[in-house]
């Protein structure tokens, strides 16, 4: 928990013009709903939202706290005593869980204007633990503010749904993103590979401002850059080594181990090999390599660019993208990706 501002919140401008109106308005809800992709900041608007709701000295013209007040103060030392997170507790929120937040909901606000509730992973709540919060969602007392938030919604209970006011969140740019690394420390050249591969979510660009992650993305932009130029058996060496260069680096949520290439591997070579072609394009249609992505690949993207036309790099990526749409058919994997190179590298034939 920390103070955050509406102010300064990168990305999601609709989302955060709404609340900032509710806000000024004097008209806030007691009960949210913040469903979206998981990363992209749904949490920090919430903490926003709770701050400027508490906030003691509120400007009547500023949908920002004031940032001095003992509850802004509060927020900046992470401690706040009127809000309270609900967060899972295995694999589910459980009703005692629930019943204890409700319970401290209870009491005055100990430091600020409103008592806040944030529940985390809300698709989380099950039937039972679900009733005892909807019993306090019906009787709000004024005084409480309820932000659930979600990345599974299809998940969530239609009961809890249907008392919430929805806010809907997009992925991020890949220019958020990039800052948003770059704010944190990431160093520029690390952030803005990964932005282009991070799908507009933080949690998988920190995971790929990695070292050694980074790494393999540089090995398959490099071969994406050159392929056309060597023989197509160049396409089966390259697949051969690619399970070896993942063991140790793949995401979390792919359980392979070995040495072998998985079908879980694909979709990121997929998008690593498309980002490479997309920049190829861009550069192809004028824009400056430096400013792409993949900028430190500056002349790979520019002597491609120049090697082949704009509308064949366009059909390397649609062979990407049909391989993508078949993966549901469990394909060899090995043989899935070696035929998609060929068919990039036919077309990107000097
Ligand atoms: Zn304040």
């Amino acid at each position: 928990m920390a103070l955050h501002r509406f102010s300064a919140i990168r990305g999601h401008r609709a989302q955060v013009a709404a609340l900032a109106r509710l806000v000024l308005r004097g008209t806030p809800g007691h009960a949210y709903l913040f469903e979206g992709p998981e990363g992209v900041g749904k949490d920090v608007v919430a903490q926003a939202l709770l701050a400027r709701l508490a906030c003691m000295q509120p400007d009547a013209n500023n949908p920002d706290p004031c940032g001095r007040c003992p509850s802004c103060a509060a927020f900046n030392r992470g401690d706040h005593p009127d809000v309270t997170r609900l967060e899972r507790d295995g694999a589910t929120i459980k009703i005692d869980q629930v019943r204890a937040a409700v319970k401290r909901l209870r009491y005055e606000p100990v430091v600020g204007a409103v008592k806040g509730l944030i529940v985390e992973s809300a698709e989380l709540l099950r039937e039972e633990a679900a009733n005892a919060m909807l019993k306090t969602l019906e009787e709000p007392s004024g005084q409480t503010v309820f932000i659930l938030v979600t990345s599974k919604p299809q998940l969530l209970l239609d009961t809890i749904r249907s008392r919430c006011q929805v806010l809907r969140f997009a992925p991020l740019s890949p220019d958020d993103v990039a800052a948003l690394l770059m704010a944190e420390g990431q160093p520029a050249d690390l952030a803005r590979p990964a932005s282009a591969l991070a799908e507009g979510s933080m949690t998988l660009g920190r995971t790929l401002c990695d070292a050694s992650r980074m790494a393999f993305v540089d090995h398959v932009v490099d071969f994406a850059l050159r392929l056309g130029q060597d023989a197509p058996s160049e396409a089966a060496a390259f697949v051969e080594g690619l399970g070896a260069r993942l063991v140790g680096i793949r995401p979390d949520d792919v359980e392979a181990k070995g040495k072998d290439l998985v079908r879980a591997d694909l979709p990121w070579i997929l998008e690593i090999l498309r980002s490479a072609w997309r920049d190829a394009l861009m550069v192809a249609t004028g824009m400056p390599a430096e400013s792409l992505p993949h900028a430190r690949v500056a002349v790979g993207l520019r002597t491609l660019a120049h090697r082949v036309d704009a509308g064949r790099i366009v059909a390397a990526i649609d062979a990407t993208q049909r391989l993508e749409d078949k993966l549901v058919l469990n394909p060899n994997p090995k043989l899935a990706m070696t035929a998609v190179l060929v068919e990039a590298a036919i077309q990107l034939r000097s």
